[in-house]
């Protein structure tokens, strides 16, 4: 028994000695660099060592504008561009950037007589953007021109406007482009013009109808009357009311871009900084209005958010049977939280830390739902309403979210319940970068409930090969999940 134990343990140690060989002979092969869109030569030079692009020294740093020194006797390279500064040494794992020491997982290497350095640290001191893109070995840095080494201190706002009972969202996306989605009844479209006009729009980018119901187009015709609408994005369903006429009336005068979705088509989209808007969901051939409702999702820096429009459970449960829900930090609940959507199942799947429900005061329906707003409680989240909050307004960025408005008050409520609980991150081990991407944290979980959850443990995110990497946390699918 004991000698078969010790054959096994000679056998995995051998097999695992010609796995890592075989990792390292296919590393070194065909990797695309490109910075700014423009293809890399160091390329052909560059390599992959446990799961980090090492590339030469000289190309990385001078590609995104640094002056480099290297110091053949200690073996150190400093490297500077505007205030940055960074030193590494070959072998070690402990850097410096500005002064400060950071831990990386694979050193800085002298391979076949070329310094070779990791291309993602060295980019993201210097400021720059990385995106990996595992299918075809390519790695894109984004670097804009000019920047100085700061971290963009981009964001992502969405403004659910109180519009009584309907609908009405605005999204300035981290790109700087523009959307409204919805634009209330017809009696609040002077409403959504002021908001949008004390903001400084100017131009919508695109304006998006949900679906041809009053709540949603009334005021879509003061909208287009008061801005420029470049892009008008329609569910394609017909609707016979006077106020869909309008409304096709004033996109034809304004002469916006027309177009209906596909489920899945990206509108907007901007790797560099991990922005898009997308619809998920669409059906012109839809016999209910509300069952036509476009489901758009936009995000930035791994923080999403879904917006329902009037969707109803059935399109819940077949978004979630065709695995196109993943987890999101807000959600707009469907159709003004009546219990015709929210299902909990639904809710589980998109396991949204914040639901906005958008509906009036004393409203005829009886929104909110009491299911619904269990529901939101029984996945812990934390339920917003227009109606009491008034407008809304989320900020997202790379750090996390906030949002500007007190959590909704079931009536009669005196005290706010019980806060959300925080996931307990285990405890930090005394050596290793738990920043890396790659470092375990011991007894840590491998599942998480989405990026807030993961980065309560692994601050920076994870990479494919850590065990807690999830592809449904990797939206850019550059093989990171939860990235910042
Ligand atoms: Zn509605």
């Amino acid at each position: 028994m004991r000698f078969l134990k010790m054959v096994m343990v000679v056998l995995l140690v051998f097999s695992s000695a010609t796995f890592a060989k075989v990792d390292e002979a296919q590393a070194a092969s065909n990797i695309s660099i490109f910075l700014n869109d423009s293809k890399q030569s160091y390329s052909n030079k560059a390599m992959i060592k446990n799961g980090v692009t090492l590339v030469p020294l000289r190309g990385i740093f001078e590609g995104l504008g640094a002056n480099v020194n290297w110091n053949a006797s200690t073996k150190t390279i400093d490297a500077s561009k505007g205030s940055t500064k960074i030193w590494l040494k070959i072998g070690s794992k402990t850097t410096k950037v500005n002064g400060k020491n950071v831990t990386i997982s694979v050193p800085a290497q002298i391979v076949n007589g070329s310094t070779l350095v990791p291309l993602r640290f060295i980019s993201e001191a210097l400021g720059a953007q990385v995106n990996w893109v595992p299918t075809t070995k390519t790695v894109k840095i984004y670097m804009s021109k000019g920047t100085s080494t700061a971290p963009s201190g981009k964001s992502m706002k969405v403004h659910f406007l109180d519009v009584g009972q309907g609908d009405s969202t605005f999204i300035q996306l981290a790109d700087g482009k523009t959307v409204l989605i919805d634009a209330g009844p017809t009696n609040q479209g002077d409403k959504v013009v002021a908001y949008l006009k004390s903001l400084g729009v100017k131009k919508l980018d695109y304006l998006i109808s949900t679906h041809p119901d009053a709540d949603h187009i009334g005021g879509m015709v003061d909208v287009l009357n008061a801005f420029e609408v470049a892009t008008f994005v329609g569910s394609g369903k017909v609707h016979t009311s006077k106020t869909y006429e309008n409304t096709l009336l004033a996109i034809q005068a304004e002469g916006s871009k027309f177009i209906i979705p596909t489920p899945g088509q990206i509108l907007e989209q901007d790797r560099s900084i991990n922005s898009y808007l997308s619809v998920i969901y669409s059906d012109p051939d839809a016999a209910e209005n509300n069952d036509a409702s476009l489901v758009i999702a936009a995000g930035y820096c791994s923080q999403d958010v879904l917006l329902m429009g009037d969707a109803d459970v059935a399109i819940e449960s077949k978004l979630v049977a065709t695995n196109k829900i993943s987890e999101v930090e807000i959600l707009k609940a469907g159709h003004h939280g009546s219990n015709t959507s929210s299902s909990l199942g639904f809710l589980k799947t998109a396991s949204p830390e914040a639901v906005i429900l958008s509906y009036g005061e004393n409203n005829d329906y009886g929104h909110p739902h009491q299911s619904v707003l269990t529901n939101i409680k029984t996945v812990g989240a934390k339920a917003f309403s227009t109606a009491q909050a008034g407008t809304i307004v989320a900020t997202l960025n790379c750090n996390g979210y906030t949002i500007d408005s007190k959590e909704f008050k079931a009536p009669g409520e005196t005290v706010q319940p019980t806060p959300v609980p925080v996931p307990t991150p285990s405890p930090k081990p005394s050596t290793g970068d738990v920043n890396s991407g790659t470092y375990v944290v011991a007894g840590a979980a491998t599942s998480f409930k989405n990026c807030t959850a993961m980065r309560a443990v692994y601050p920076s995110g994870v990479k494919s090969s850590h065990p807690a990497y999830e592809s449904k946390h990797d939206r850019d699918n550059d093989g990171w999940a939860c990235e910042k």
